[in-house]
């Protein structure tokens, strides 16, 4: 049976109450959990422009309008899933090696009581300290990395972490198996020829979004889950991933990128892998028009909690 599940509208409209995601139970607890959503208020690494912090609050806000049932994947999340809105994780203004520790050591109980995480960031940075919880008990996982850059950089001002160096860390780290990981979605102005070079000497996969565009969606999606496997997999969607005539609200906008409706087809193409984790980052509600942002943000996490329960339905229906 399933413990924590969204207010009904029927109980309570949705304009009412205090914002959590979908109107889910605030909880501190690790039990009786298949997942957790947490936001991470943190924007002490970006390149750019600032406010991911407050991200998490306005994903919460537009998310009250999701019902449970996601018709085009055919799941009842919550007749599978019990789930809670973890609050926000806390950081440590200012200080980034501070705030990894913490993040890190808040996650930990979550992963080994075998909740997935689904995090809503935050900028990118956030993505390494989350990978380091997930090896803890995993081990190195793959990667799913949906972005229109890399983020393989290397030092920031003599500095090693920043939004664009987490995945460079986390090959270092042995965090990850490189050889199943996929980043997808790179476009725009780079630094030099051999900027994705670069990332593919470091093991991943890299496909640009001009690449994406021929060979479109489909053969895409074979692709990635070619790459990854029966593999445990990390998926990280860096909203900037997608056009920013559909996400105006982040902070290193770059154009020609994926509608919001091939977006929500693309995540829902990867049903059946095998997830241990989940990231929607760079949100910046600043920059937004219309909540239209933030709404994207809201509904790739649910279709990541579609994932999650299309795979316990899978689950139920052998144990049966
Ligand atoms: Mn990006
Ligand atoms: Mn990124």
């Amino acid at each position: 049976m399933t413990e924590y599940k969204p207010i009904s509208p029927h109980q309570l409209p949705k304009f009412a109450g205090i914002k959590t995601y979908m109107r889910l139970p605030h909880l501190k607890t690790v039990r009786g959990l298949d997942f957790a959503v947490a936001g991470i208020p943190w924007d002490g690494a970006t390149s750019y422009r600032t406010g991911q912090r407050v991200g998490p609050d306005a994903i919460r806000k537009v998310s009250v309008t999701l019902r449970a049932y996601n018709f085009a994947q055919d799941v009842a999340i919550f007749e599978h899933c019990s789930g809670v809105d973890y609050g926000d994780l806390s950081v440590v203004p200012g200080y980034i090696e501070d705030t990894y520790e913490k993040i890190e050591a808040e996650m930990c109980p979550l992963i080994e009581a075998g909740v997935i995480p689904v995090v809503m960031g935050g900028d990118h940075s956030i993505t390494l300290p989350e990978l380091r919880a997930i090896a803890k008990t995993h081990g190195p996982v793959a990667l799913i990395h949906f972005d229109s850059h890399t983020d393989t950089g290397d030092q920031y001002f003599g500095r090693p972490y920043y939004h664009g160096s987490m995945f460079r860390r986390a090959v270092e780290e042995n965090i990850l198996l490189p050889e199943h990981s996929i980043q997808v979605g790179m476009r725009g102005s780079v630094y030099s020829k051999d900027d994705y070079d670069e990332s593919a000497s470091l093991g991943f996969k890299v496909i640009t979004m001009s690449a994406v565009r021929e060979m479109g969606l489909q053969r895409l999606i074979e692709i990635i889950k070619d790459r990854v496997g029966p593999n445990r997999v990390f998926v990280t969607f860096d909203i900037d991933v997608v056009d920013p005539a559909f996400a105006p609200g982040t902070g290193t906008p770059e154009v020609g990128g994926f509608t919001s409706a091939e977006a929500i087809d693309l995540i829902r193409g990867l049903k059946g892998l095998h997830f241990v984790g989940f990231d929607v980052v760079e949100v910046l509600p600043d920059y937004d028009v219309a909540e239209i942002t933030a709404l994207l943000a809201a509904n790739i996490i649910y279709e990541f909690l579609s994932l999650i329960a299309l795979n316990k339905k899978e689950n139920d229906r052998g144990i049966a």
